[in-house]
Parts: structure tokens; C-alpha cells; sequence
């Protein structure tokens, strides 16, 4: 789902809840207190998620197209290898059934050759991909195809029958041969007129390698290539061949932020802690205390009795994920820092692909933020699901609870005592 389409779902549940909320103060069911606190808190949260809207809104037209494409697994598969770095540049091979192919992607991606093809092609149409000429072939002009055999021949008579080697040529009688028919013993010998020859550049020349047909005895540089095709057998030129450019990809780092977020797998990861008792919004758009809206990756809630996670306030969980080959910096953990902040929750996590930088680690224990390091995106919803249905984190959750009922049972208390001491 696009943050567009998600912005517009909040914005929908967020004007059930208020017309609700006027409906349960006419009834009487609230008091004015409550029900004033609550319809700031969520006039507040519309204003901003129309900004937000607004602000996806030009965003989206641009990347309609890429979008779609990012909806296809086998795309998110492939932008997964480039990201892991599994693969780094696509190069194409010649074959003779589909002219070419990109085995690697089909490896990564599971689909057939020429589906292979046509996804890599959308892929460039859309600027995802970067195409660079690889090399050139030739195919049959007549059938197209690339199963092509070179043959070659003497360019004065087309006789297959030449040799190649180094020639002399005699300058006295003119006569020129291959150099091992010169050759007696340690000296070198004219086979015409028998002189022995003694001075390169003077008594005579070396030329070559050359070739020389048996059939017309003429000396050439260079034999003629013609191409047979293996398919339907006509020979033809190179100048009647049909010429193929072969592409390599790689990916258009652009779009990086994009693919990012494409190809960690958020929405299997809400369906799985669902089976857990878990609610995820991804993106999560959360009402900070101070009545901010603060964007995140993903938020949870465990599910409790009675409750529907319908408003976007206090999760349990906060959760941003980032990548970086070089390690996650310090950066990213203080901007996360500060939206975090002003977030009621119990747990705020990092969720960084593959490791850390020893100052991100550092700050994160300043900020008390979590730190998960998932190696690579495919263990990505094991070591997440993992973690948040750790002991460690039930036993936080647990904790924070009974401290926040006790810190509430203490505010009523004084709250009780002072309305008291008033009278
Ligand atoms: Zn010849
Ligand atoms: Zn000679
Ligand atoms: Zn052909």
C-alpha cells in the first residue's frame, strides 16, 4: 500500500472517531473534559495528515509507474540482491534459443528467460534500471537468429585452404615465402635464387604474420569472414548482418530510499504478529504528546481486551528500520531520537540492515533505544518477530504497564487529596 492510500485510511477512521466522540458527549457518556481533550488531540491530527496528504499527493504521480512495478515480488526480489549486494551489475549472455539472457536474474528471481527479459526491459523503461552497451552481436538477416558460425576465406579466390605465418621477402629477386621455408640449418637461404641472406632491412624484409592460399599462392593480411547461420544456412557478409547490442544493467541509485523501503517485507511481518495477538500499522503515523504527527516505519500494539487500535496514539512498540552497507550512523539513530521523544511508548527499536556503527550503538544507549542489526533482508521478519515476542521485551511491556498504573493510582491519589485539602 502506498503512504498515500494509508495517509487517506487514517484520515477516514480518524473522522469516524470524532463524529463518534460528539455522538458519546450528546449522549452524555463523556465528560467535557474528556471530550475536549480528545477532539483537540484529533482536530490536531487531521490538520497535519492533510498536510501530509497533500504532500504524498505530488509525490505519487511521479512514481506511479515504478510503484506498480515495486507491487511485483520478483522486482522486490531482484532490488533485494542488488540491495544485499548479491548482485552488482546484471550481464548478459548470447543464446541461441532466446538470443539473450540474464541468468542471474533468473536465479534471483525465479522467472522463466523471456519473462526474465521483459521485466528487466519495464525495469529500465522505468528508470529503475540504468542500461549500458554491453557488446555487439550479429544475427542472420534473413531468420534473426544468433546462432552464427564465422568462416573465412582467401579474398582473391575464397578458398578455405591458407596457412598463416611470418613471411621474407627477398629483395634481390623479389621472391617472398614463409620464413621456415627459408631456413637451412642456422642461416637463411634464398629457395629461388640460393643467397644466403644476411642483413634485416638490407638484403631483405620480415612481414607478418600473413596469409597465403594454397590454392592461388597469394599473399594476404587479413582472410575474408563470412557467417553461416546455424539455423536456416545462409551465409552472408558482415556488411549484410544484422547487428544486436547487448545491454548490462545496473541499478539507478536515485532511487535508493525507494527501494529501501520496497524491499523490507513490513506487511508479511503485520501478518504474522497478527497470529501472535499483535496490531502493526505500517507506515505508522503516531500523535506525539506534544500533538505532533511523527512518521515511523511501523508501529504495534498488543492486543488487549476491548481495545481496537483505531487512534494512532501510544503504541507499545515504535519501530524504524534503516539500511546502509557501511553500517547505520549516528545520525540516524538521533533523528529517530528526537520523533521517538515525543512518543508515549514503551519500546522504541531500530531495526538496521546489516549492523551498526559503534557511535550509533553508543547514542542509542544514551536515548535508551533498542538496537535489532539483521544481517541481511531475508532473516529480516524471523529476527524481528523474534524479538518482539522475546522475553525481554513481554517482561518490559509488563513492567512499564504496572509502572504507569502505579504512577496513575499515585495521581489520583494526590488529585483526591488536594480536591480534599480544597474544601
Ligand atoms: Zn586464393
Ligand atoms: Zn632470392
Ligand atoms: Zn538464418
Amino acid at each position: 500500500m502506498s503512504v498515500r492510500s494509508e495517509l487517506e485510511n487514517l484520515k477516514v477512521k480518524a473522522e469516524k472517531a470524532l463524529s463518534e466522540l460528539e455522538d458519546k458527549y450528546f449522549k452524555k457518556e463523556l465528560s467535557e473534559d474528556q471530550y475536549k481533550k480528545w477532539k483537540n488531540r484529533l482536530e490536531d491530527y487531521l490538520r497535519s495528515l492533510h498536510k501530509q496528504i497533500e504532500a504524498a499527493g505530488s509525490e505519487d504521480s511521479l512514481s506511479l509507474e515504478r510503484s506498480l512495478l515495486y507491487e511485483k515480488s520478483e522486482a522486490q526480489k531482484l532490488l533485494t540482491a542488488f540491495l544485499d549486494e548479491r548482485v552488482k551489475r546484471l550481464i548478459p549472455i548470447i543464446d541461441k534459443e532466446y538470443g539473450v539472457r540474464y541468468p542471474e536474474v533468473e536465479k534471483v528471481t525465479g522467472l522463466s528467460a523471456l519473462d526474465t527479459i521483459v521485466l528487466i526491459d519495464q525495469l529500465a523503461e522505468s528508470n529503475i534500471l540504468s542500461a549500458s552497451i554491453y557488446s555487439k552481436g550479429i544475427k542472420c538477416p534473413r531468420c534473426r537468429s544468433n546462432n552464427i558460425l564465422a568462416q573465412y576465406v582467401c579474398p582473391y579466390c575464397q578458398s578455405p585452404d591458407f596457412d598463416k605465418g611470418k613471411v621474407i621477402e627477398h629483395f634481390k629477386c623479389h621472391y617472398m615465402d614463409f620464413e621456415l621455408k627459408f631456413k637451412k640449418e642456422t642461416e637463411l637461404l634464398c629457395p629461388r635464387c640460393n643467397s644466403v641472406l644476411k642483413n634485416l632491412g638490407v638484403d631483405y624484409q620480415k612481414h607478418g604474420p600473413w596469409f597465403k592460399c594454397s590454392s592461388c599462392v597469394k599473399f594476404f593480411d587479413e582472410p575474408l569472414a563470412t557467417y553461416s547461420c546455424g539455423d536456416c544456412g545462409s551465409v552472408f557478409e558482415l556488411q549484410q548482418a544484422v547487428f544486436q547490442s547487448l545491454y548490462s544493467y545496473t541499478l539507478n541509485m536515485n532511487y535508493i530510499s525507494e527501494y529501501e523501503k520496497v524491499t523490507i517485507p513490513l506487511k508479511q511481518l503485520e501478518e504474522q504478529l497478527a497470529e501472535k495477538g499483535w496490531i502493526l500499522k505500517t507506515p505508522a503515523f503516531i500523535i506525539g504528546v506534544s500533538g505532533l504527527m511523527h512518521q515511523f516505519s511501523a508501529a504495534l500494539w498488543f492486543k488487549k481486551e476491548g481495545l481496537e487500535a483505531i487512534l494512532p496514539v501510544d503504541p507499545d512498540i515504535i519501530l524504524e528500520v534503516y539500511t546502509s552497507s557501511t553500517g547505520i550512523t549516528a545520525d540516524k539513530v538521533l533523528s529517530f531520537a528526537v520523533k521517538a521523544q515525543d512518543v508515549d511508548c514503551r519500546v522504541k527499536l531500530i531495526v538496521g540492515i546489516p549492523r551498526f556503527e559503534s557511535k550509533a550503538i553508543e547514542l542509542a544507549e544514551h536515548y535508551n533505544i533498542e538496537l535489532l542489526p539483521v544481517r541481511n533482508r531475508e532473516i529480516f521478519i524471523e529476527t524481528v518477530v523474534n524479538y518482539v515476542l522475546s522475553r525481554e521485551v513481554s517482561e518490559r511491556l509488563r513492567l512499564q504497564t504496572a509502572e504507569t498504573a502505579a504512577l496513575e493510582d499515585a495521581l489520583k491519589m494526590l488529585d483526591e487529596k488536594l480536591v480534599g485539602e480544597g474544601d
